[in-house]
């Protein structure tokens, strides 16, 4: 199938958000926290990229974040893309979704690690027996909070929701939390081992929260994540 740009915005530097939609279809069937791969022909090779959902299911639309990345293959490509530009992209995948709503969860991000939250949470939190929920979201600045007026809506309208963005490279004025998400692991997980905690992004940060975690007890299947490299 074919995914066609209709719109996109900047949210931070070099940080887009599309929105797509798959005129063939009526409806494009996902999971929140699953992913479309994108394939396209670049520089004479195919070349296929998976990408998270940020959004919940919408009809045939759906919502990507997307980081430019410099000397990359493929988002030069899509960076390229204008409204009207179609993409050739495989239904949705993956396992990277909210196994047991009824259970505490810790949903830990950094960068556009935070994509696939920005439908897991409402998902998670849209439970009837939903517990409470985390969300430790780690940037450099200030501006590059993604989507914080949706996180922070929903934190307002869901008190099991706690929001918790942490700044690398904060400036003087910040009065939030600082430093990378692993120094705010440990207080959001306390004493409690009977929850899932979910990580999302690069592979270093992945790897050491994971290692936090199994030094603190956890099982392997409490520890879900998705590495983005
Ligand atoms: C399941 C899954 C979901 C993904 N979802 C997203 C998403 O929602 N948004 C998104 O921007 N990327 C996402 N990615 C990463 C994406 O698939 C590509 O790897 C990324 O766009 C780089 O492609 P490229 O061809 O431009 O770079 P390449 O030429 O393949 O170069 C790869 C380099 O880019 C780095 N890299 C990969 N992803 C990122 C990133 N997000 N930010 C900074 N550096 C990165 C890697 O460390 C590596 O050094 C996802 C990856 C996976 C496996």
């Amino acid at each position: 199938m074919r995914a066609t740009v209709l719109e996109f915005h900047d949210i931070a530097p070099e940080v887009r958000h599309f929105v797509f939609e798959v005129p063939e279809i009526e409806r494009l069937h996902f999971k929140p926290g699953q992913f479309v791969s994108f394939n396209e022909a670049v520089s004479g090779k195919m070349i296929t990229r998976p990408y998270s959902i940020v959004s919940l299911p919408d009809g045939n639309r759906f919502e990507l974040c997307l980081n430019l990345v410099h000397g990359g293959v493929f988002t030069p490509h899509l960076f390229a893309m204008k409204p009207g530009d179609s993409i050739e992209m495989s239904a949705p995948l993956g396992f990277f979704t909210v196994r047991d709503p009824a259970k505490e969860a810790v949903f830990v991000a950094a960068g556009t690690g935070i994509a696939p939250f920005r439908a897991m949470a409402p998902d998670y939190l849209s439970h009837p027996h939903a517990k409470q929920l985390t969300l430790i979201f780690g940037v450099r600045h200030e501006n590059t909070i993604y989507y914080r007026d949706d996180f922070e809506a929903l934190a307002r309208r869901h008190s099991n929701f706690r929001f918790w963005p942490t700044l690398s490279r904060a400036e003087s004025s910040w009065t939030g939390r600082t430093g990378h998400v692993q120094t705010h692991l440990l207080e959001a997980i306390g004493d409690r081992r009977d929850l899932n905690v979910y990580i999302c992004g690069l592979k270093a940060m992945v790897d050491d929260v994971r290692a936090i975690l199994k030094e603190s007890g956890f099982d392997r299947k409490q520890i879900i994540f998705e590495k983005y490299d």
